[in-house]
């Protein structure tokens, strides 16, 4: 499938030919800060499915010092990607165009939620932290 995406005022739009896998919220405090919201809405996506399309100049990018970051507009502030140890490695649900034929699986780091959080009950599964098939892995996103 082809899965368009765009930031907020338009000038940078990449697309994806392939799936996204992993779709989770994440309610860490880093997420929130990343995601300038309650939690992250992200997906991760094969480097080689994905393309820009324009604006790619426009992009700011920015990682911690443990490597982990995203790539905004510079102009509007959109986040549209997760990156990686410089490379791209999800995108921000959020900025997806259409229907992306995959929705959220799984709620994470959902024991430090911002206070003011309420949690949908939506019948998907909620962890305190990472899901346990995930331990060794980072929490990014
Ligand atoms: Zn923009
Ligand atoms: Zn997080």
């Amino acid at each position: 499938m082809t899965i368009y995406g765009e930031c907020f005022c338009g000038e940078v739009r990449y697309k994806i030919e392939g799936k996204l896998q992993n779709a989770r919220s994440c309610h860490c405090s880093r997420c929130r800060k990343a995601f300038s919201a309650q939690a992250s809405a992200y997906a991760e996506v094969n480097p080689d499915d994905f393309e820009w399309l324009e604006g790619e100049s426009l992009l700011t990018w920015f990682s911690n010092k443990q490597g982990f970051g995203k790539a905004f507009c510079s102009r509007c502030g959109s986040t549209l990607c997760g990156v990686v140890q410089g490379q791209i490695h999800g995108v921000t649900l959020g900025c997806i165009n259409g229907d992306p034929e995959i929705q959220l699986g799984m709620h994470i780091f959902v024991g430090s939620k911002a206070p003011w959080e309420t949690l949908p009950d939506d019948g998907v599964p909620q962890y305190d932290e990472l899901p346990p098939q995930w331990k060794d892995d980072n929490d990014n996103g």
